[in-house]
């Protein structure tokens, strides 16, 4: 029997997350030869032309989508978001230096707790008192004089909160952790001096990493590092020092044509507002579901709500799930529901969300 888009339903799951319809099509019908080649994605070398091609390709778009200025390099590795939570401190925080780390959220800590292991850390604030329920105001900031960058998480996974605004930094130099949405909407990249995210939420499949990083910033890489661990032997090699994941990297490339023939990233976040929109109102609507973030810090991308007690959020999950609702259960540390409704997420499935929250308020409220 052959799959087909009959049989999906709809993924709410934070990571690996949906994939647009036709990019996983597209990825079917040329999986046993790319067009015009003969080979599979998966038996092509990474020195091939072929590769090269697609390589350039998904390093163009990215730049195109993004507005990435020439001075900047998009790098393609591997190790996920959270090896760069090392290699971020061991390239770029000097001996003796301090990095500031915003600590807005899980991942945000453990950011900070790998960098602790390289040098100098301060955490220049924190809303982990508050459950992580919202975003930390400007004014909280405690920043470092002449700090050696500073750490942010644009977007917070677990708990369902985002940036509305870069922070204001001064002269340090920004770093990002956009796992979970970049290009979700636009972003404003020579704000920043470096831009992580693992693929697996809102670019494309497992397995490759996209790194941001200000050339400038590459002066900073000592020789002694771990080959692999070190930003600038990774630009000077334009991603193929050693093998990198092709199929991820071919998959990617996919997704940001597909974003492109959207309309780019002003286009999808019209989208992606509309979606959290009609998700929020509905939570907001009557007060049998809760939503856990704040309301000026929630999230357009990940969207955390509970209710009255566990053994509904049990039931809600469940009966979900039967109704082809799949993945919205909470993540552990806030419990509840996390309803995942990245770019690839369709609006007919918040729909469906809406419909279903209706029904189970109707029967259980
Ligand atoms: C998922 C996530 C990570 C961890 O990503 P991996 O690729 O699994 O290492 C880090 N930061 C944020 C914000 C995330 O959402």
């Amino acid at each position: 029997m052959t799959t087909s888009i009959s049989t999906r339903i709809h993924n709410f799951a934070a990571g690996p997350a949906v994939l647009p319809v036709s990019v996983l099509e597209q990825i079917q019908r040329d999986l046993l030869a790319l067009p015009g080649v003969g080979m599979s994605i998966l038996e092509i070398s990474h020195r091939s032309k072929t590769f090269e091609a697609i390589l350039a390709k998904a390093d163009a778009d990215i730049r195109a989508l993004a507005g990435i200025p020439p001075n900047y390099k998009v790098l393609f590795l591997q190790g996920g978001a959270s090896t760069q939570f090392s290699m971020v401190p061991m390239n770029i925080l000097a001996p003796g230096a301090t990095a500031d780390y915003i600590d807005s959220g899980s991942w945000a800590e453990k950011a900070a707790k790998e960098a602790k292991k390289v040098g100098n850390v301060s955490i220049v604030a924190s809303t982990k008192g508050d459950n992580y329920a919202r975003i930390p105001r400007q004014s909280e900031l405690k920043l470092t004089r002449g700090a050696a960058y500073v750490h942010m998480t644009s977007n917070n996974t677990i708990e369902g909160t985002e940036f509305k605004e870069l922070p204001e930094v001064g002269d340090a130099p920004l770093v990002n952790d956009t796992s979970s949405d970049m290009f979700s909407r636009p972003i404003d990249i020579a704000k920043h001096a470096l831009v992580y995210a693992g693929a697996q939420k809102n670019m494309g499949p497992a397995g490759v990493t996209i790194v941001i990083i200000r050339e400038d910033l590459l002066q900073r890489s000592q020789k002694t590092l771990p080959t692999m661990l070190n930003y600038a032997v990774h630009a000077e090699n334009n991603s193929l020092y050693n093998t990198p994941p092709v199929f991820s990297i071919y998959a990617v490339g996919l997704v940001m044509q597909w974003l492109r023939d959207q309309g780019g990233l002003a286009a999808i976040a019209r989208v992606n507002e509309r979606k959290a929109a009609a998700l929020y109102a509905e939570i907001d609507r009557t007060g049998f579901y809760r939503g856990t973030a704040q309301k000026d810090s929630r999230s357009l991308m990940n969207v955390t709500f509970r209710l009255a007690t566990e053994e509904l959020e049990s039931k809600f999950v469940k009966e979900a799930t039967a109704a082809g609702l799949d993945g919205l259960k909470g993540h552990r540390a806030v419990g509840g529901m996390r309803a995942s409704i990245y770019n690839a997420f369709p609006e007919a499935g918040v729909g469906a969300l809406v419909s279903f929250m209706q029904e189970f308020e109707r029967k259980n409220g």
